[in-house]
C-alpha cells in the first residue's frame, strides 16, 4: 500500500505511481486533487450536485454521471448500443449508459489523467447489505476500485425528501481520510448516512454487511389488453439482527462505513471443495443424475 509515509521516503515515485498503481490510494500533498463524482440517480439528481459541491473543497471535480435515473443497474455495461458524452459544463459529462459506463469514459476518454479519488452517490436511499449486489451506485466505486482508484459509494436514508447537505458533508470528510490515508488494495467504502441533521448524527461506525429479506410478494395484474403482467416491490423488507452491521448503524443514526473487496472467494471453503476434483475427475460413466439412475 503506498501511504503518505512510503511517499515522502521516495518522492521521484510520486509521477509512476499516479500513472501506474492499481493498488491502494496515495496522497501527494502538493499536487490538487482530481475527483470523478458519478451517480446512479442520474445527472439532475441533487444528491449529486450537493456531492460534487462539497468535494470541490478537496480538489477538481469531474462529474461524469448517467443522462437519466440508472438505479439498480448493478455492474451492467452497455455493449449493444453507441454510448455519446454531452458536455454540460467545463467538468460535467452526461452519458447515455450505465454508472459503469460512466466511469470508464470517465477514465478513458473524459479526465486528462486518472483520478487520486472517485466518489459515487448521493444516492436517494440507503445501500445496506445484499443491495450492494444490485446498486449502480456502489458498482461504480467497485468499477473505480478495479481500476486501482480509491473510491467511497455514499448513499442517504431517506424517503421523499433527503438530508444531501448533511450527507455531502459527512462523505466529504471520508473522502478526505481516504485522500490523507489511502484505502487497503482492492478495498472500497460504503457509506451510508442517516436521515438526521448533522448535529443529531450519533458518529461514524465501522459496519459489516447485514442480510435482508424481501417480504413482499411479486405483484401479479393484468394489463388493460387482457395479458397479465408483474411488479417487483420490494417495500416489506426484514433485517437479520447483528449490532456490527450497516443496518444497525443507521437505525441508530450513526454513519456507517463498510469496507468491501472485490475478491468475493471462500478462501475457508476451498479445502472442503478440493474434494470434489476426484470426484469430478473420471466422471464420464456417470453423466446421469442420481434421479435417472434409479429410475432407469
Ligand atoms: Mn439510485
Amino acid at each position: 500500500m503506498y501511504t503518505r509515509r512510503s511517499l515522502r521516503l521516495a518522492p521521484d515515485i510520486r509521477t509512476s505511481v499516479r500513472l501506474s498503481c492499481r493498488c491502494a490510494a496515495f496522497f501527494v500533498p502538493d499536487v490538487h486533487m482530481r475527483i470523478l463524482v458519478t451517480n446512479d440517480d442520474g445527472m439532475a439528481s441533487a444528491g449529486l450536485t450537493a456531492l460534487a459541491e462539497a468535494l470541490g473543497k478537496l480538489g477538481d471535480v469531474w462529474v461524469v454521471a448517467p443522462d437519466r435515473e440508472r438505479t439498480a443497474v448493478g455492474h451492467a455495461v452497455t455493449l449493444h448500443k453507441p454510448l455519446r458524452i454531452h458536455r454540460q459544463a467545463k467538468r460535467a459529462f452526461a452519458i447515455n449508459g450505465t454508472p459503469v459506463d460512466c466511469v470508464n469514459l470517465a477514465i478513458q476518454n473524459i479526465l486528462p489523467g486518472l483520478p487520486q479519488l472517485l466518489v459515487s452517490g448521493i444516492n436517494k436511499g440507503v445501500n445496506l447489505g445484499d443491495d450492494v449486489l444490485y446498486s449502480g451506485t456502489v458498482s461504480a466505486a467497485v468499477e473505480g476500485t478495479i481500476l486501482g482508484i480509491p473510491s467511497i459509494a455514499v448513499s442517504q436514508e431517506g424517503r421523499d425528501t433527503f438530508r444531501f447537505s448533511a450527507g455531502a458533508h459527512h462523505a466529504m470528510r471520508i473522502a478526505r481520510l481516504v485522500l490523507e490515508q489511502g484505502l487497503p488494495e482492492e478495498t472500497l467504502l460504503n457509506v451510508n448516512i442517516p436521515d438526521r441533521p448533522l448535529a443529531r448524527t450519533t458518529g461514524v461506525r465501522v459496519t459489516c454487511l447485514s442480510r435482508r429479506r424481501f417480504d413482499d410478494p411479486i405483484i401479479e395484474k393484468v394489463d388493460p389488453h387482457g395479458r397479465t403482467y408483474y411488479w417487483i416491490a420490494g417495500t416489506r423488507v426484514s433485517w437479520s439482527r447483528n449490532k456490527d452491521s450497516d443496518h444497525e448503524a443507521i437505525a441508530e443514526g450513526a454513519v456507517s462505513m463498510t469496507p468491501i473487496r472485490l475478491d468475493s472467494t471462500h478462501y475457508d471453503a476451498m479445502d472442503r471443495f478440493r474434494a470434489w476434483e476426484s470426484l469430478l475427475k473420471h466422471s464420464n460413466h456417470r453423466t446421469r443424475s442420481p434421479r435417472m439412475k434409479r429410475k432407469a
